[in-house]
């Protein structure tokens, strides 16, 4: 084939947005006829090139708009270190299940137990499957609300909360709510009930939430759709930032891990969606 055939195909293919595919044509070819493949074998592979392109361009996209604070995957997780996640409970949650079916997951425990990169994990496997994710702290999310409230906009920003099919939301409990924070949260879980996922992490045990939303009975509220469908895991380990000072020397074993005395401050600045 002239070259100036197989540059009016990549031009033709350009227009029709096959992009990756026009870019790799010549080559394409060459192998082709090297190989001796079929005309269907070309065709089947040509085609599945593009779509996968097309899928990681999808999936790059998802990933740039849920803002995620870091990218880390469940593969570099280590389950033996905090054995009292169960990691069939992990998998299953990665199989992207529970988003199709609105259920929400609860991450609880310490600080430094991996609660936030279990959540952007799943994050990213949300954006590899195709739904559209979003990540917020707490803390940016109520100071997002509270300004939309204020400007008379809430119906607006709740809306938009309500689109990704995943919602995670970190860092509940470390600082506790005013009652009007309390009240737009509960507002935004009725909204998103049964219709999308919450991720949530938090350093507080449920029982804890009454305090966390400074009234019992908007807590409840709160816990009683959020828990309708969900998956709960309890994390009870060690920090892993521990590990890694004492691997360096900087802790002795003997030096046990004290909570620190009431919330201790986010990990990561509030960002507003
Ligand atoms: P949390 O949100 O529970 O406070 P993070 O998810 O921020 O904890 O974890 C703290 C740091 O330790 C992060 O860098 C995280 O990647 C790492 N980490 C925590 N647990 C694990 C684990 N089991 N395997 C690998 N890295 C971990
Ligand atoms: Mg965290």
């Amino acid at each position: 084939m002239s070259s100036f055939a197989i540059e009016q195909i990549q031009e033709q293919m350009r227009q029709l947005k096959l992009v990756r595919t026009a870019e790799q044509l010549p080559l394409l070819l060459q192998d082709a006829s090297k190989a001796e493949v079929s005309y269907s074998e070309f065709l089947a592979e040509l085609l599945g090139r593009e779509l996968a392109a097309k899928q990681e361009r999808h999936t790059a996209m998802k990933t740039t708009m849920a803002r995620f604070p870091f990218q880390k995957s469940l593969e570099s997780f280590d389950f033996k270190f905090q054995p009292s996640i169960e990691p069939k409970i992990v998998r299953e949650l990665a199989t992207g299940r529970f988003l199709a079916d609105a259920d929400n997951v609860l991450l609880l425990g310490p600080p430094g137990v991996g609660k936030t990169h279990l959540a952007v994990a799943l994050g990213l496997r949300a954006c590899a499957l195709g739904f559209r994710t979003a990540f917020i702290t707490a803390a940016g999310l109520i100071a997002s609300l509270t300004r939309a409230h204020n400007e008379n906009r809430l119906e607006e920003k709740l809306k938009l909360l309500v689109q990704p099919k995943l919602l995670i939301i970190d860092e509940i409990g470390y600082l506790p709510l005013e009652r009007l924070g309390a009240n737009l949260f509960f507002q935004l879980v009725s909204r998103r009930y049964e219709r999308g996922s919450i991720l949530i992490t938090s350093n507080q045990s449920l029982a804890g939430w009454g305090q966390v939303f400074g009234d019992q009975v908007i807590a409840t509220a709160i816990l009683d759709r959020l828990l309708h469908h969900s998956t709960i895991i309890n994390i009870k380990g060690e920090s892993y930032r521990l590990k890694e000072k004492r691997k360096a020397g900087l802790l002795t074993r003997s030096e046990p891990y004290t909570a620190p005395e009431g919330p201790a401050p986010p990990e990561h600045p509030p960002t507003a969606p």
